[in-house]
């Protein structure tokens, strides 16, 4: 049993074949899975597909690169669906410095009040960062997010801040990136984060494991990402597979 703690079946590379994805998906093995929505148009998807299907869950909040687009309407409309029963965290939200679209300090303050709104109606948070690592961390402990704890989602930084963040009450999801060939440090991270503090996940329909990288990713292929974890961390695909699933249950808050 997986349970893939972030997708995107509401952006419209799924448009077409969303419910042979979500078959797919339960073919492999992936019962449980975290609509992620970020604006206007993927929130009130990500809530009509958790509304449809028995184990999908939907995340609110505004993702960074359109930081600047947010205004307090939509804080406050994020703040209503955070009362929806399949509702179990906020975010994504955090930091993007890769893109310049909005400027870091209107980043900063739409990641704070977003802290903010999580702490208010109790939900864990699930954090984007690119680029923006130490800001990240800064904002986290300033604001005392340790209090909802939440997920570093696709987390791509050094054990140390991954350790950092386990401090804060973070759980560390890894994704495709585990499985490239060149990719050293989320390994490494796989390797010492304990295996109580990890979740899995595919960021579908970006960020395609080993052997589909470049193409469009999916739920199933989380598998992958389990195998490749299981393999760094010596244990059995099924533990690893029960423990995380565990983990995702605990912090979401799904019995
Ligand atoms: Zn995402």
């Amino acid at each position: 049993m997986l349970f893939d703690t972030h997708v995107h079946l509401n952006a419209d590379q799924f448009e077409d074949d969303m419910e042979e994805v979500i078959d797919r998906a339960k073919q492999a093995g992936v019962d449980y899975m975290v609509v992620v929505g970020f604006d206007r148009v993927t929130i009130p998807k990500a809530i009509s597909i958790a509304e449809s299907h028995e184990n999908i869950y939907a995340a609110v909040g505004w993702h960074p690169v359109d930081a600047i687009d947010m205004t307090e309407d939509d804080l406050k409309w994020i703040e209503e669906l955070a009362a929806h029963p399949k509702v179990v965290a906020i975010g994504e939200m955090g930091l993007d410095y890769h893109w310049d679209k909005s400027p870091k300090e209107i980043q900063k303050e739409v990641f704070r009040k977003q802290i903010a709104l999580a702490k208010k109606v109790k939900l864990p948070i699930i954090i984007h960062n690119r680029e923006a690592t130490e800001d990240i961390v800064e904002i986290l402990q300033e604001e005392n997010a340790q209090e909802v704890g939440g997920i570093m989602h696709c987390f791509s930084s050094t054990p140390e801040i991954a350790e950092q963040c386990l401090e804060m009450n973070f759980y560390i999801s890894l994704g495709g990136p585990v499985t490239f060939k060149n990719a050293k440090e989320p390994k490494e991270v796989a390797k010492v984060v304990p295996i109580n503090k990890l979740l899995i996940e595919t960021d579908c329909p970006y960020l395609a494991p080993h052997p589909y990288r470049g193409k469009r990713n999916e739920p199933a292929y989380v598998k992958l990402v389990a195998e490749k974890i299981a393999e760094l961390k010596e244990m059995s695909l099924e533990e690893l597979e029960e423990h995380t699933t565990k983990n995702a249950k605990k912090l979401f808050g799904i019995n």
